[in-house]
């Protein structure tokens, strides 16, 4: 009856949790600078009650990690929560419906907020299933450890990258659960095992400045880049292939699980061109051109140019070959010089291309054969009442600090809120999701630590 006991401990305490959310949402987080550290001690204060031991790991200015777990034993089987505690900025807040940090219930039924979907509510989720399960003092096996982590959103460096390096090293992860919002709305929740790699890299073409009334007489560098992109499509030609760790026909078949026949996702499909694009983007790497500036005034030629290239690479894909292919592509098919560290000199026309972060893909190779998988599979379902799919991540999340140090490749990301609008204006997540998601993240815990 352990599991009506959670169940029945979660619906009682629901507007304590609520509240703990949104005091969440109003702690400043705003990624860059960081100050995580806010919200990892309104974490500490909320399992501090219980008597959960927790770390705090401070870093930077007024930044943090955290672990708070849930025995002092890590000798049995252990399944870390893995939660990002920054948000990115609001933008202009005046676009905003409601305040961006006010977490303003609507209804009763909607908290509005950055954060609300990514992902301030799977973190609460986590620290709330690990705060319940203490609680009831069950007689587990093995331990739950909540990771809490500064610095998702630039990278993850200062975050997961440093906590599966440091306090986490000596401790065995059996399965790990990053709780970024994972709903597709109208689809099913997904439960998400494999992830796309990120690279940005910055072009810069150096020129010869002059006079722009005789321009013969230099070397305009906007001229420069415009060669570059005008040919940057020819890049394709050097990248060694790569293939999608699940194929396109595959996974069409799992989407395809989540409607009521085929025929009816077919004619979606087929209805809704978003939908084809996203899993042309999990089947093929991408690269888009996503900012550029040069000049410095209307009459003087510009001797320098700067472009951004921002590039999703496939699971497996290297960032190397990569930039090996750029640079042969300005220098074989454009003419130009590449310099990889900037030269001191002027007079030379050249190009640079500089690695600005790179992260490479992720994916858990063996994920059908879980049975833990499978468990919380049909856990979601049953929660949610339907069936959710498994499916990859467009972007790039935090899962790869997890799975390609083989720290722990059973690493999945299921969380609350909904995929779309994070990030956007008027991120918002519905109450009954947050709601769910502590259900299955307790409920799991549960199971997964009662057995041996
Ligand atoms: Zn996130």
């Amino acid at each position: 009856m352990s599991v009506e006991t959670i169940i029945a401990k979660i619906e009682q305490n629901k507007e304590i949790y609520i509240e703990f959310f949104r005091t969440l949402i109003q702690c400043d987080s705003v990624n860059p600078p960081g100050n995580e550290k806010n919200v990892a001690l309104v974490i500490e204060e909320f399992l501090k009650d219980v008597n959960i031991k927790t770390e705090i790991f401070p870093f930077g200015n007024n930044r943090a990690n955290l672990i708070a777990f849930l025995n002092d034993n890590f000798e049995g089987k252990n399944l870390l929560y893995n939660g990002h505690m920054d948000v990115v900025p609001p933008g202009s807040e005046t676009d905003w419906k409601y305040p961006p940090f006010s977490a303003l219930v609507k209804r009763n039924k909607i908290i509005y907020g950055r954060g609300t979907s990514d992902m301030k509510s799977g973190l609460a989720a986590m620290a709330i299933a690990l705060k319940v399960l203490k609680e009831l003092k069950f007689d587990l096996l093995g331990n739950l450890i909540l990771n809490a982590v500064a610095d998702e959103e630039t990278g993850g460096k200062f975050g997961t990258g440093w906590c599966v390096d440091n306090p986490l090293k000596a401790i065995k992860c059996d399965f790990a659960v990053i709780g970024e919002s994972t709903g597709l709305s109208p689809l099913p929740k997904a439960i998400l095992v494999g992830e796309k790699g990120h690279l940005i890299i910055k072009i810069k073409t150096y020129g010869i400045s002059g006079h722009s009334s005789m321009p013969a007489m230099s070397k305009n560098a906007i001229y420069m880049m415009s060669e570059i992109i005008e040919n940057l499509d020819k890049i394709d030609k050097y990248i060694p292939k790569s293939e999608p760790p699940i194929k396109l026909d595959k996974l069409k078949k799992l989407l395809a699980g989540a409607f009521p026949s085929e025929d009816i996702f077919n004619r979606i499909l087929n209805e809704q061109p978003e939908l084809e694009s996203v899993l042309q983007s999990l089947v093929s790497y991408s690269k888009a051109l996503t900012m550029i500036k040069g000049g410095i005034k209307e009459n003087v030629i510009p001797d320098t140019c700067e472009a951004i290239l921002d590039i999703r690479l496939l699971p497996g894909q290297q960032v190397k070959p990569i930039i090996e292919a750029l640079k042969k592509l300005i220098s074989d098919d454009v003419g130009y010089l590449v310099k990889e560290e900037s030269i001191n000199s002027s007079g030379k026309v050249f190009v640079e291309v500089e690695i600005m972060t790179a992260s490479e893909g992720s994916y858990w190779e063996k994920w059908e054969e879980s049975k833990e998988l499978n468990d919380f599979y049909e856990l979601v379902e049953t929660i949610y009442e339907k069936k959710p799919l498994y499916f990859l991540l467009p972007a790039s999340a935090d899962a790869h600090y997890m799975r390609n140090n083989g720290y722990c490749p059973q690493t999945i990301l299921f969380g609350p809120g909904k995929g779309r609008t994070a990030h956007a204006i008027d991120e918002n997540i519905e109450i009954l999701d947050f709601i769910k998601a502590i259900k299955v993240y307790a409920i799991f815990a549960y199971k997964f630590l009662s057995k041996k």
